[in-house]
């Protein structure tokens, strides 16, 4: 599969190695390395907080699938973020650069982070704050209309500017852990679920989540998002080693 994918990178980009066009690539045959693939980014800031913390966004590899990799988005929930700080050097060591961009917005909820809280700094949930068909403006911690918090507004023009193929997001949950998804991302997640040995949960065993990520990405616009809800309290390297192939398998986009 990987080698299937360095042909078609590198012929997308008018690369393809000398003797690669007429068969399958020898195993020892040098192929010139694409820079794009083996590029990782220095981290960039796509807004600040209200407590001007910057929202930081990393890019690894130079694939023509896109994911979009969010190390949280509650702060009181950073199991994930052993799992954001490895996945790069990994994603790029087992050559998934060659056919994905990985993009990673290390926290989409740095005050909420600092104070160990589930908001953000002005209260609000900000995985309530987007623009999705089911928001509610009655909700007291929804941020009255959506995107009117700084941070829910930048990763909305994140989504928005990438286009992703599939957004995966770092949760954790108090007693229990699972794999989620919303969208057209059943058969992802179900191979999540079967690699990492998380349950899978479907949406609707739920109550409501309205304005979240999820409704507004993967019910609203359709784009596939898998929610990984680590055991609250996990050690986040501990987190990060148990999930770290299904993770790499979800990025990579195999079945
Ligand atoms: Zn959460």
């Amino acid at each position: 599969m990987i080698r299937r994918g360095v042909r078609g990178s590198l012929a997308s980009l008018g690369l393809v190695a000398l003797g690669a066009c007429a068969g399958p690539l020898h195993p020892g045959l040098a192929v010139p390395r694409d820079a794009a693939a083996e590029a990782l980014s220095e981290w960039r800031a796509i807004g600040r907080t209200h407590q001007d913390r910057p929202l930081r966004v990393r890019t690894a590899g130079g694939g023509p699938r896109r994911v979009l990799w969010i190390g949280g988005i509650h702060g009181n929930e950073r199991e994930g973020r052993i799992a954001t700080a490895r996945l790069p050097e990994v994603f790029l060591e087992r050559g998934l650069g060659e056919r994905v961009t990985l993009t990673i917005l290390e926290d989409a909820n740095p005050d909420g982070s600092a104070r160990n809280t589930r908001g953000n700094s002005r209260g609000v949930d900000l995985n309530r704050n987007f623009p999705a068909r089911n928001f509610r403006t009655a909700t007291a911690t929804a941020g009255g209309q959506p995107l009117s918090q700084p941070e829910s507004l930048a990763l909305h023009d994140l989504i928005l500017d990438l286009q992703p193929d599939l957004i995966l997001v770092a949760h954790s949950w108090g007693g229990r852990t699972f794999v989620n998804f919303d969208g057209p991302a059943e058969a992802i997640a179900r191979r999540f679920s079967e690699q990492s040995g998380l349950p899978m949960v479907r949406s609707d065993e739920f109550p409501p989540t309205p304005g979240s990520l999820g409704s507004w990405v993967g019910r609203d616009l359709g784009i596939p998002i898998v929610t990984i809800e680590w055991l609250r309290g996990r050690d986040p390297f501990d987190a990060w080693v148990a999930t770290k192939e299904a993770i790499l398998t979800a990025i990579a986009g195999d079945g």
